[in-house]
């Protein structure tokens, strides 16, 4: 079993107590490594070491076409990992090996984006008077506290991080205690290669209620940027609001399809193989939800079931799986407690239903039919591999269902009628709508939640705001 450190100050370090995280393989259930793990000490460590680099200056000083060339460097340095890194990913995770092997990739693309960004951070002249120059200023904030989850935790990190590196923050990453092993040692050293300057990017692993919450609380962060559930979600906004400091908070989803009569049924099931039974439906923005038009549900369902018959199951880095574990023992047993409360409540399980009897946190691929928007399973966000199905027959009927959530991180519209479409989108309430697919977006779309999902935006060019102060000054000529 191999043992992973903490990053900081640009030295791999033991956590000062000695403790670690074992972390398993949730396809066999084998422990497969452990990580230092950080309590308040090792959180003062990283946080001094930050604070200590944004004083130097060293980042925040670097003229912007040198950051946008450590950001290069750091992509290349991510993309030659991109295999070997994936590899770990998959067995700590349980996704697909492509999958995993594609957010080393994922990640290099944000530090190659917003490296292209870091000129074009301009303010503006503003027309006071003719005796006054006035003109704004980008600034830093200074100490940035990121707190990853455990789903695309390479990911999650290329997304925050390179926002904080371009804009000139400087960063302690708290990763998932489910996942932390490849950003630990493949993340953490490809950013030592780079020639990151010391201190400028820390990363540590430990428990969310010790090291997460001492960390978004610490006196010296300046900032928060928080991707994880609704209820920790609001934990953070907590401490963030006791120190009056911002955080930018992406959380978690329970988003809807409609799908209209005239609707390309298999875009539909080509979207819920990747949307809800891809990643075992750990994805914040599944499609967790169909509302079908009546005349088109039962063909529907025939449609999803025989997808469903479809697909492979087995550990991410088998040949030609399609669908691969849950995370964790506790996973697999809230998204059993879902399905079942479902079913109890009057939902028909058409497909799956139950876990696997195997090895490893295998929960079937689901479909439940007749769901109403009163149970449970259409409501929560089951963050599993569970598909609900709700009928409607006129279009109002089918938007109110849609947008009566407490969530609102995205939603989608198949349809043939771009009338429809454009309706139906304006009506919708979430952050990101995809019509006649699902995940349309890229790293330049913004992406967040309306509602409970959260706010502020992550990606695209809108990202950067969150990560920046504005500084006016005004010269009496
Ligand atoms: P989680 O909220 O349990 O944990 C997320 C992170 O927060 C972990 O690193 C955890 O250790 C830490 N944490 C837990 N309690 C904390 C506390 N009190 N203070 C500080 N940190 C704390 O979420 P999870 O189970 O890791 O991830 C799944 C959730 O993340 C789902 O709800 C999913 O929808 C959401 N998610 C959202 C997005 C998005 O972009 N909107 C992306 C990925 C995942």
């Amino acid at each position: 079993m191999k043992k992973y450190q903490s990053y900081i100050n640009g030295k791999w370090l033991d956590s000062i107590s000695g403790k670690t995280i074992t972390v398993d393989n949730p396809a066999t259930e084998e422990v497969i490594g452990e990580v230092s793990c950080a309590n308040n000490s090792d959180v003062d460590l990283a946080v001094e070491a930050a604070k200590t680099s944004f004083l130097k200056r060293t980042l925040v000083d670097m003229n912007p076409m040198d950051r946008a060339k450590l950001m290069r460097k750091i992509a290349e340095e991510l993309r030659k990992v991109s295999k070997e890194a994936g590899k770990l990913l998959c067995y700590e995770n349980g996704k697909l090996l492509d999958g995993a092997e594609y957010e080393f990739i994922d990640a290099a693309n944000y530090f190659d984006y917003y490296g292209g960004l870091t000129d074009k951070l301009e303010g503006q002249s503003i027309p006071v008077s003719k005796s006054v120059v006035d003109y704004t200023i980008l600034e830093p904030y200074g100490v940035s506290a990121h707190v990853i989850p455990w789903n695309y935790p390479i990911s999650m990190i290329g997304r925050s991080l390179a926002c904080a590196v371009a804009t000139g923050n400087s960063t302690i990453i708290k990763t998932p205690e489910l996942t932390p092993l490849a950003a630990a040692s493949f993340f953490a050293q490809a950013i030592d290669k780079a020639g990151v300057p010391k201190g400028t990017i820390n990363i540590i692993c430990g428990y969310g209620d010790e090291a997460g919450a001492y960390l978004v609380s610490h006196p010296d962060v300046n900032h928060i940027a928080f991707t994880g559930s609704v209820p920790t979600g609001k934990k953070i906004l907590h401490a963030a609001a006791d120190k009056a400091i911002p955080a930018v908070v992406e959380l978690g989803g329970k988003s809807a399809g409609i799908v209209y009569p005239d609707a390309d049924l298999d875009k539909v099931v080509n979207s819920a193989k990747t949307a809800v039974f891809g990643v075992a439906g750990q994805i914040c923005s599944a499609m967790s939800r169909l509302v079908v038009h009546k005349s088109v549900k039962d063909e529907l369902v025939e449609k999803l079931v025989n997808l469903t018959k479809s697909l492979k199951v087995g550990p991410g880095y088998e040949e030609g799986v399609d669908c691969t574990p849950v995370i964790s023992k506790n996973q697999l047993e809230k998204v059993e407690g879902y399905a079942r409360s479902g079913i109890q409540a009057g939902a028909e399980a058409v497909a799956g239903g139950k876990a696997y009897d195997r090895k490893g946190y295998f929960f079937e691929s689901t479909v439940l039919d007749k769901v109403t928007q009163d149970m449970t399973v259409a409501r929560e966000e089951i963050f599993g591999p569970v598909l609900s199905i709700i009928e409607y027959e006129e279009h109002e009927e089918a938007i109110k269902i849609a947008n009566d959530t407490d969530y609102g991180l995205a939603a989608g519209v198949f349809t043939n009628s771009i009338d429809q479409a454009t309706r139906a989108s304006n009506q919708l309430e979430a952050g990101q709508i995809y019509v006649n697919s699902w995940f349309t977006g890229s790293i330049a779309t913004p992406f967040g939640g309306y509602k409970q999902s959260g706010y502020s935006r992550e990606k695209g060019q809108q990202a950067l705001k969150s990560y920046l102060q504005v500084k006016n000054v005004g010269i009496q000529l």
